[in-house]
């Protein structure tokens, strides 16, 4: 019995498991080197905990719900030549019916706001804390 024939190459240089945002990113810069690798990913589709899924109609986030913007994503991404679209993300807290947006650092004076309306008797703690 002859083995299958592939016309993928059975050689690598390295063996990246796991197609999350660290390996994809290894894998780009190995192959960009001229690196033969093999990125190998157990899930159907690639990404790991940056992407999301649908439930029931609802799209939740796998994990990462925005990137801070440290200052190596994007320059990472533009060396890659990858031009993604990113739209400024703000977080909003609830709690109950309650909501705050934080949009901006002074914002957070809401959140503190909120939470003694929740927990009354927690306020004098709430207050020491921000
Ligand atoms: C709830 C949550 C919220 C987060 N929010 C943020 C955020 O807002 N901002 C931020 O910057 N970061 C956030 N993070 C952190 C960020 O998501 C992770 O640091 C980052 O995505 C990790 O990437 P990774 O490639 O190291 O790992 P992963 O994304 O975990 O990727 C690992 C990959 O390896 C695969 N794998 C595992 N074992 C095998 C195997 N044996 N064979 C083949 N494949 C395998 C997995 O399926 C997966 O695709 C959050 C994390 C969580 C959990």
């Amino acid at each position: 019995m002859t083995a299958p024939t592939t016309s993928r190459s059975e050689h690598y240089d390295v063996v990246v498991v796991g197609a999350g945002i660290a390996g994809i990113t290894a894998a780009c810069y190995l192959g960009r080197s001229g690196i033969r690798t093999l990125l190998l990913e157990k899930e159907d589709k690639p990404g790991g905990l940056v992407g999301s899924f649908i439930h029931e109609g609802f799209t939740f986030d796998s994990g990462i719900r925005a990137f801070e913007n440290s200052g190596i994503v994007y320059p990472m991404l533009r060396d890659l030549g990858i031009d993604i679209h990113a739209c400024k993300s703000t977080v909003s807290v609830g709690i109950a019916s309650h909501m705050v947006k934080i949009t901006v650092q002074e914002d957070i004076g809401s959140y503190a706001d909120m939470l003694s309306a929740v927990f009354p008797n927690l306020k004098t703690y709430v207050h020491e804390l921000f």
